[in-house]
């Protein structure tokens, strides 16, 4: 054989290799065959070849090659096995071999929002106290949000609910909307199309337009209660919140009434709970006080029964408003009411 016979071979050889070491697929796997082991392939090309040397060398060169040939094919069939390995994985996430002692894959789910928790949780205390559970709109007109419930156009009272108004010029004019500062329009919705008896709450966002802090969210859920009936009193509103109170924070719960005001009932009360958390004896979640304040409540004042049509000497009732979030943040610890609203899923995967 000649020596330049020999290093035709051997560079054949090393470049037909490491074309193969580039090829990934199946595809790139068959033209690299065609390309060096076909009919018409460098192979073939140098067996031809053979013929031109004289005699003497033809047999060893022709060994030559046979081997060649014969690595070459070998090589192939490796490439061919460790490619197909590959797409197994690639397709299936899985080798062959399945690990049976391996802990099996968490299948995580979704759940419902602690503030939709909170809300159904409500709605079924007060539900079981024969409460109707009913939906208002959020786009809300003046008259509902602040003027029927006897809060005329410049009364300070305003200041409570710093607004966000939808029609700017109309503040002033015929038709101004909002969005709706609290859930309270729904009373006179409700008032407006029904005649007493009427038990209802109404769950449902509420927005200010305020600066956002750990107690304060521009967008927030409200739950509104309504109750009105002949010879309603203030021992049916004390009876029906501390009832609540029992359902959502415990059987021990006692009540405390203070004194508030809101221009839509009267009296007013903001009704808080003993510490669950401390009994009464002072913590941090109460503030030290023993108490914590939950909701606004008060009887229905008789200009707002006028308004609707009812009769203020034949029909009373009391009303009442929470926030769900303040709700939950005290049932769940929670210190800060802007986790509910920013979507980490590490908070919310806690309320499932
Ligand atoms: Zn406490």
């Amino acid at each position: 054989m000649t020596k330049n016979f020999a290093n035709r071979i051997s560079i054949i050889e090393a470049e037909a290799l490491e074309l193969l070491d580039k090829a990934h697929s199946e595809t790139e796997l068959e033209e690299w065959r065609i390309a060096v082991l076909g009919r018409r392939g460098q192979i073939t090309t140098v067996l031809r070849g053979i013929s031109d040397l004289d005699p003497d060398s033809r047999r060893t060169a022709g060994a030559a090659a046979n081997q060649l040939k014969i690595r070459l094919q070998a090589a192939f069939e490796d490439s061919k096995g460790r490619i197909n390995s590959d797409e197994t994985v690639a397709s299936t996430g899985t080798s062959d071999r399945i690990d049976v002692t391996l802990p099996g894959r968490k299948v995580s789910s979704g759940s419902l929002h602690p503030t939709t928790q909170i809300i159904r949780e409500i709605s079924n205390a007060f539900n079981t106290m024969g409460f109707q559970v009913l939906d208002g709109p959020e786009v809300e007109l003046d008259a509902y949000n602040f003027q029927k419930l006897n809060i005329p156009a410049h009364h300070p009272a305003r200041d409570m609910w710093n607004s966000l108004w939808i029609d700017r010029a109309s503040e002033s004019g015929e038709y101004p909307l909002l969005l709706r500062t609290h859930t309270s329009p729904m009373q006179i919705r409700v008032m407006e199309k029904n005649d007493p008896p009427i038990r209802v709450i109404v769950p449902g966002k509420a927005y200010r337009y305020e600066a956002t802090d750990a107690t304060h969210e521009w967008q927030f859920c409200q739950i509104e209660g309504l109750a009105i009936d002949r010879d309603i009193t203030f021992a049916d509103l004390k009876g029906t919140l501390e009832e609540f109170a029992r359902i959502i924070f415990g059987a021990k719960r006692k009540a405390r009434f203070r004194c508030d005001f809101f221009p839509f009932v009267e009296p007013g009360a903001e009704m808080s709970i003993d510490c669950f958390k401390c009994d009464g004896q002072g913590c941090r979640v109460c503030g030290n006080s023993g108490w914590i304040e939950i909701m606004g409540a008060g009887m229905v004042h008789p200009k707002v029964l006028e308004g609707v049509g009812y009769d203020p000497q034949l029909y009373s009732g009391f009303a009442f408003g929470m926030g769900a979030e303040r709700i939950a943040m005290l049932r769940h610890g929670i210190d800060d009411i802007r986790h509910f609203y920013t979507n980490d899923i590490r908070f919310l995967e806690q309320f499932k």
